[in-house]
């Protein structure tokens, strides 16, 4: 099994600029962690690789990216951090048939009516946030119109997830011109748009750097560098007790009272953190 990794990619000499991103294993953990049906496998899958292509414009900080459009599935919400990724979805058992084209219909489970919402922390005092409307909650056609619209950034995006009974392969390719890039380059991408869209079947037969080289042939493709791609998740259990300060006095005695305890789960790597109410009275008093 390979590795994931995202490359960055130049063609002719800078005019255009491209990322290409395999998250099979790291789709294969979210399916695995959030135990998602085959159609949220597939949302989970192409809301990671859209996280990789966002997040690869960026040098430092991290990345949370959030389509939420009324579907069954609820929100999916991604977040990477220079490779580090992680993702959940509100309800991962949402199953829903095949659509006619033999695709899972990632739509359906996402719902249509919402946004795509981009927050960029760069470490800076105010993270940067950026909105657009969904089109069809396939996550290519809405990433793709939110780098155009929100980010003034005309882009060409791809993204596959195949899932079996285990993911078989995902990854992604976002192809961005540069200032300058020539009528003829915007239209030899264009031409090549449809081997684009197979991304995830193009992934199953050659590895990411034989792709560069077969869907950028006679383009001058140059490899500028290869990040490697992990699912972590870096909850703690400090963080939980945060969590339940941050719930209030009152919240947390009624916790104590009627549970006599608390349990939280991390919606990131389903891990459990218990609290009994020893524990929670001792959080209460550092609320004081
Ligand atoms: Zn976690």
């Amino acid at each position: 099994m390979r590795n994931d990794s995202a490359l960055h990619i130049t063609v002719r000499t800078g005019e255009a600029r491209a990322i290409l991103c395999e998250t099979t294993q790291t789709a294969e953990t979210a399916r695995q962690i959030h135990r998602a049906s085959r159609t949220c496998a597939a949302a989970l899958g192409r809301g990671l690789s859209a996280a990789v292509l966002l997040s690869s414009t960026q040098k430092t900080g991290r990345l949370t990216l959030t389509f939420k459009g009324g579907g069954p599935a609820g929100a999916l919400v991604m977040i990477a951090a220079e490779g580090v990724l992680k993702a959940t979805i509100d309800d991962p058992a949402v199953e829903l048939p095949l659509k006619a084209n033999g695709q899972p219909d990632v739509g359906g489970a996402i719902g249509r009516e919402g946004r795509v919402t981009v927050v960029r922390d760069l470490g800076l005092k105010e993270p940067y946030v950026g909105q657009s409307s969904l089109v069809t909650g396939e996550i290519a056609e809405d990433l793709c119109l939110y780098c155009t619209v929100s980010e003034q950034q005309p882009s060409l995006c791809a993204l596959g997830a195949r899932v079996g009974e285990r993911v078989l392969s995902s990854g992604g390719l976002l192809i961005q011109p540069l200032p300058g890039c020539s009528e003829q380059t915007i239209t030899d991408l264009e031409a090549r748009a449809l081997a684009f869209s197979n991304i995830s079947g193009l992934l199953e037969r050659e590895s990411p750097e034989e792709l560069v080289n077969s869907l950028f042939n006679g383009m001058d493709p140059v490899v500028l560098s290869s990040r490697p791609l992990a699912y972590q998740c870096d909850c703690s259990r400090e963080r939980m007790e945060r969590a339940l300060i941050s719930m209030g006095r009152d919240e947390l005695q009624l916790l104590i009272e009627e549970q006599g305890g608390a349990e939280l789960v991390c919606h990131f790597c389903r891990s459990a953190y218990a609290f009994d109410a020893g524990q929670l009275r001792v959080l209460m008093k550092e609320q004081d």
